[in-house]
């Protein structure tokens, strides 16, 4: 297939990287030179403007930093530009608002869409073991399993158009609060005079086991192998868990939905990047405790 890829960054580079391997060709568009560079040694065909780089594609997906700027690139560029019944695939964290005014303008000009956010990093994007949550029809995810497959360990059907970002903003406002949770068990343990270790051997095998404390484990040098025994670099940055978080506080608003926990997490994160953090690993809580 000929697919464009929009966003080369962090995420995006190696994603794009990855259908080039499976045998696509890939129309690279980025507004940094670097990124663009970077593509083309990955394979990419490099264009300087996204209508150029959409015109003859089969699919188009993105991989932006936020809504205003996935609502802008698709009603500027995409959108009239990339050939009818061109398939387009969001993969960007945004609000579900936005994905779903999106996806509806697109589907008024004769295009069909699927918001398709991640989980997973940049070692994740990087290697092809993303799991994507999709938003789309029947007929549509069955078409976008197809191009995300290269990038993916699991493609899922969330549901219809935004569900993949609702799936998206629940997941990581669940693991905001149970990696906060298990930063402070570890650091109670060690105050109240138990081992770290030995807590992490007990509770990673009784009822407070999660991703957070069994595989992920944010104290230095205690269980898991993690960011926390790098300093806290690399990893999943603060700065975007606060992202999330917003972006899950936004959701629940206009959900009606009450998410004490989902609050007092946003602010422990904001406080923690406000101070500076924005930069390290979102385990780094630990540190504040
Ligand atoms: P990034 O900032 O590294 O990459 C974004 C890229 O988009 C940059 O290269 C930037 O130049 C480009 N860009 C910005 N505006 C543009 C425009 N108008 N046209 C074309 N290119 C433009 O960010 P990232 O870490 O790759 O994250 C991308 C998305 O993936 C975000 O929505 C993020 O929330 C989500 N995400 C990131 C991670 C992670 O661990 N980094 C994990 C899961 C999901």
């Amino acid at each position: 297939m000929k697919i464009a890829f929009i966003g080369l960054g962090n995420m995006g580079g190696g994603m794009a990287a990855n259908l080039v391997k499976a045998g696509h060709q890939v129309h690279a568009f980025d507004l940094s030179a670097d990124a663009l560079t970077k593509a083309g040694e990955g394979g990419c065909q490099t264009f300087t403007a996204v209508p150029d780089a959409v015109a003859d594609v089969d699919a188009v997906v993105t991989m932006l930093p936020n809504g205003a700027i996935v609502k802008s690139v698709y009603t500027a560029d995409v959108i009239g530009k990339a050939p009818k019944g061109a398939l387009f695939l969001d993969c960007s964290t945004i609000d579900v608002a936005t994905a779903r005014e999106v996806a509806a303008l697109a589907s008024d000009a004769g295009y069909e869409m699927a918001d398709a956010p991640v989980s997973g990093g940049i070692a994740a994007a990087n290697g092809g073991t993303l799991t994507f949550m999709v938003g789309a029809s029947d007929a549509t995810f069955e078409k976008a399993k197809a191009v995300l497959e290269p990038m993916a360990k699991a493609v899922i059907h969330a549901g219809e158009v935004g569900a993949g970002q609702v799936a998206k903003m629940c997941n990581n406002m669940l693991l905001a609060i149970h990696m906060i949770g298990t930063c402070e068990a570890l650091a109670l343990a060690g105050k109240a005079g138990l081992d770290p270790q030995k807590f992490y051997e007990i509770s990673s095998k009784s009822t407070g086991y999660c991703w957070s404390l069994n595989d992920y484990t944010p104290a230095p040098g205690v269980g898991a192998t993690s960011p926390a025994d790098n300093g806290y670099a690399g990893g999943f940055a603060s700065a975007l868990m606060l992202k999330d978080l917003k972006l899950a506080m936004e959701g629940a608003q206009s959900a009606g939905a009450t998410v004490p926990m989902g609050e007092h997490a946003k602010a422990i994160y904001e406080a923690f990047v406000e101070a500076g953090n924005g930069g390290k690993d979102f385990g780094a809580i630990f540190t504040t405790l």
